[in-house]
Order: C-alpha cells, then structure tokens, then sequence
C-alpha cells in the first residue's frame, strides 16, 4: 500500500505504548495531572495486563510485594505476593476508577515512529489486528511503556537433539491452555521465579516435576504475610494509610537487604542458606541445589511465599537436579553426566527475548534511530530522540516503584511545555558532559541473566553523573527527581517563538 493511503486515525497530545501495569500507570497520572492533554494507549494485545495477561501457566504470581509493585496511589489490600488474576482484577478497578477505558486501543501494534523536526510531531504506522490495516497515528509526545521483553515469543535456547523429543515442548509465556499435565513427567528447565512458581503448583498433579537448572539460585523462603499490615486491619485504619505505611516498611527493609547483600555478602548468604535448610531439614539431598556461587544480588533473589517450593521438594512431590543438558532424546533430556530425565512435556522457563523500544523502527528527520547511540536522562528520556520518554522499571526493587516517579516528570515535563509554549524538548550533552564516561545500559557486574547480556549493547547508554545515571534506588531516585529544574541547561526547547523567528 502506498504510504500516503494509510488511514489515519487521529492526532493525540501524547500517545502511550503498552497497556501493561507502566502504561496504565502512564494513563492515570495523564488523567490527574494533565487533564487538558489527549491521550491514546495504543496496546498490541487484546486486553490490558501486559506481563499478567501474557503469562498463564499455573500458580503464574509476583515475586514483589504489591505494596510496593502496585501503585502509590492505589491502596493494595490482600496478600502481599498475588496472583496474576488478582494483579489483573486490580488494573481493571484503575481503569475504571479513572475512566482509561475510552482512551485504550486493543489489537494495535506500532509498527515505525517517525519524528519530525519541522512539524514537532510523531507518526506512528500502526498495525490493526481487527481488519489488517495500517492506521496512521500523529502524536505530539511519545511515552513508551512496552516493558523489557518480547511477548511474540520467550527465549529458548537450541539444544542438540530438540527434533527427536517426542514429547511436548512448552515455553511458560505461551503456555497452551489446554495442556493437560495430569499423570505425566514434567522437567522445567530454569531456576528463577517461573520455576519457582510452577514447582509447587504442578506437584501432586503430574506423576513427577523436575526442575532442572545449569547453577542454582538464592531463594528467600517467607510467610505470604505482612503481620504489620494484619494488625493495622484490625485496628480498623484506612486502607491508604495501611498502603502507605507498609509501602514504607517494605521499602525500608529491601533497602537494608540490599545494602546488607553489598556490604556483608557472606553474611547475608549463610542467612539465606540456613533458611534453606530450615525448610528442608538438616542434610536433605537437595541442600546443594540451592547453593549459588555468586554474590547474593547480581541476579534477583527468588521469593517462595509460604514455603510452597521447599515443601513439595521436602516431601518428595517435586524435585531439583543441577546439571547441563547434553542432547535432547526421544524420551527426556541426557545431561552432561549421562543421566537422563524421562519427560513427556518439557517447559523451558528459560527466559527472554530483551525488546529494544517495543520493536519499533524509529526515524528522527528521516535518519533511523540507533538507540546505542543515544545517552538516557535519568534512564527515561534520550539524546537526539525529541518529544519521547520511556519507562524502565528497577530490576532489583518492585519494577512499578520507578515508573510512578518517571511518570510524575513527564506529566510535570508536559505542563512545563504547555505553560512555555514549547513544542519539542531534548535532552542533550552540556560542555560539562563531554568526554564522559558512558556506560551500559545495565551493568553487567550489577544484574547480568541471559536475556540481558544478549541485547544490552543494543539499548540505550548511561552516563556517570547522576542526571544520565539509570538509577536503581528509590530513595535517592525520589529525592533526585523531586529536584529537577525543568529549564536546567540539559533540556533544549524549540519554543513557539523560537520556531517563528526560525522561520522568519
Ligand atoms: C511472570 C513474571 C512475573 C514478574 N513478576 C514481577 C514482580 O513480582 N516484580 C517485579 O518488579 N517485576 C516482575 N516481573 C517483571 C515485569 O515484567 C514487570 O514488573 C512489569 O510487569 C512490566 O510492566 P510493563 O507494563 O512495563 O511491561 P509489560 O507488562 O511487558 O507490558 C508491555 C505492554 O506493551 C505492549 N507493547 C509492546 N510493544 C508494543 C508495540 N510496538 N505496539 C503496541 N503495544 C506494544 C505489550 O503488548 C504489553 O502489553 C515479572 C515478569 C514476569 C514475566
């Protein structure tokens, strides 16, 4: 189809991607704080949910608290780690609360982004799954909330032999929802949150669950309860005070683990591994399964609320084996050491696809955007990447913590605008930021699982200032952005004026 037949669907003030837990984030503070902005989400799935929708396998959970993984300004009244139904249930009540309905549309893919520097607007060629076509969307600020993986496909790695398994293959984030597993021999392969979730959940239902990892992982085992928060019900208090308050407290004590897992990390690991042989009782097989050889932290611990995971290990419903997959066979998997593990479904909880900026093709005056190429301000806006912002949560903290701070900025950002009669704003290098030193994205010596260390080198670079830093500390992250002057040097503005006297 010619380019310029595409149909146009209309022109927002700000076009949201991804109607995840950050892009209806993105809506609520749009509809508080900028209410006289348009606003459209445009969202590839059928229904909202991103991450929560996507994944369905069994017992599919947070591993964060939703004190601090649901938003500051939605009081999160049940158990701490929820399930994916209940986290769904409480997006639903914001999207009625505030009206985001109207304002999100489904089966809409975003195909390019293309910026321009004499119109300060955005065109989106967008995708509809309802008939096909591609619709043209114009946009004066692009805020893209697409998360950090690919939904169309999870990762799995190619092993000898994947031909000849006669059994079914399942990866967790396509998981079929017929899949019966009643009386079968499952083996997931992985050791982090997934695996951890569906151990407990497929044991007693299939006739063996193995989990099969290459190295083990640390595992915090605790009751899926806050007894503080369970006091203050019964003291009757409002339920935004009890939000608030347990909100702190939570945060407050991640923030001393971190520190103690930085600071003391021998310390923190002979915690953790006395923990493990609480729950498994002294000398149980399993033990070494669970003893990583990494400092606690580089990758995120695993949460087993309630003791689910070492309760099916302890009593034999499920097991663990640590290994590396040599082939696979007709009839299993053969490690390394020779032994092999029947199977007849084999779930590969081994993780993702990194998504560079939603898969779009990005253009900025026709120039195709290398976005490792470009510097983030405070991990949210780029270097040469006009009218745009981007939520990345933390990876170590609830992941929603950081994308209520980045969406405060730009809601306060779009007003800023608005009240100044600026059409485009980029952050860019001062003179006092040439010859800084860049970084990636992410730190590998930080937080380094697979999917990271594939793609890193695609995204965008950080720099060594706090302004271009990609923080991952709430606190300081709070006070730093409660701080920013909207008309610090870092920002350049094409104002009303300046783009008449340009013209004149
Ligand atoms: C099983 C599981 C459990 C997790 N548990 C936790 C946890 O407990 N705590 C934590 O902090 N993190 C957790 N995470 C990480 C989790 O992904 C984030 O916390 C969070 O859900 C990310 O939300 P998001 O809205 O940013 O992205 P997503 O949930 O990935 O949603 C992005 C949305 O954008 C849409 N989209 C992307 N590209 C386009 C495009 N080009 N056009 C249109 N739409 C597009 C997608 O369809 C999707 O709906 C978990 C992840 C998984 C997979």
């Amino acid at each position: 189809m010619d380019k310029n037949q595409h149909l146009s669907a209309g022109h927002f003030d700000v076009i949201v991607v991804g109607a995840g837990i950050s892009g209806i984030a993105a809506a609520h503070y749009l509809t508080t704080l900028c209410p006289d902005h348009t606003y459209a989400v445009l969202e590839s799935h059928a229904s909202f949910g991103g991450t929560w929708l996507l994944h369905q396998y069994p017992g599919v959970r947070s591993d964060s608290d939703l004190y601090t993984y649901g938003y500051a300004f939605k009081p999160w009244t049940r158990k701490p780690i929820a399930t994916g139904d209940e986290i769904l249930g409480y997006m639903e009540e914001v999207i009625r609360d505030d009206g985001i309905e109207p304002h999100i549309r489904y089966g809409h893919t975003i195909r390019s982004a293309s910026w321009s520097s004499t119109t300060n607007v955005w065109t989106l060629e967008v995708t509809r799954a309802a008939d096909g076509k591609t619709v043209r969307f114009t946009t004066n600020y692009l805020w893209t909330c697409h998360g950090y993986y690919r939904h169309a496909e999870g990762y799995t790695p190619e092993w000898p032999g994947m031909d000849a398994f006669q059994g079914q293959l399942v990866h967790p984030q396509s998981w079929p929802e017929d899949l019966d597993c009643t009386g079968k021999r499952v083996v997931v392969i992985g050791s982090g949150a997934t695996a951890a979730t569906l151990l407990p959940a497929l044991a007693g239902k299939c006739a063996t669950v193995t989990m099969l990892q290459r190295s083990p992982t640390y595992f915090n085992i605790g009751r899926n309860e806050v007894p503080l928060a369970t006091e203050l019900r019964k003291l009757n208090i409002d339920e935004r005070w009890i939000h608030e308050i347990i909100r702190r407290k939570l945060l407050s004590d991640k923030y001393v683990t971190i520190l103690r897992a930085r600071n003391e990390p021998d310390d923190y690991r002979r915690e953790l591994l006395a923990n493990v042989r609480a729950h498994l009782g002294e000398g149980h097989e399993a033990i070494p399964h669970f003893d990583p050889h990494y400092r606690p932290w580089t990758q995120r611990i695993a949460f087993d609320p309630d003791g689910g995971l070492f309760a099916s290990v302890r009593e034999g419903q499920a097991g663990v084996v640590t290994g590396e997959i040599e082939r696979f066979c007709e009839n299993g998997i053969q490690l390394k050491s020779g032994v092999v593990l029947e199977a007849d479904i084999v779930v590969t909880a081994t993780g993702f696809h990194l998504s560079v900026m939603g898969d779009i093709a990005f253009t900025v005056d026709g120039e195709p955007v290398d976005f490792a190429q470009t510097v983030a301000y405070r991990g949210t806006a780029l270097t040469g990447v006009p009218n745009f912002a981007w939520v990345f949560g933390y990876y170590r903290s609830s992941w929603t913590l950081r994308v209520g701070m980045v969406a405060e900025f730009v809601c306060k950002m779009l007003n800023h605008m608005r009240r100044t009669g600026a059409s485009r704003v980029t952050p860019v290098l001062r003179q006092e930021d040439e010859g800084m030193q860049l970084r990636p994205w992410i730190d590998p010596k930080d937080f380094n699982p697979g999917y990271v260390q594939r793609r890193v080198h695609l995204l965008p670079r950080q720099g060594c200032k706090p302004e271009w830093r990609i923080g991952e500390d709430y606190q300081q992250e709070t006070d730093e952005f409660a701080c920013i002057d909207l008309e610090d040097p870092i920002f350049e503005y094409v104002r009303s004026d300046s783009v008449a006297e340009a013209g004149a």
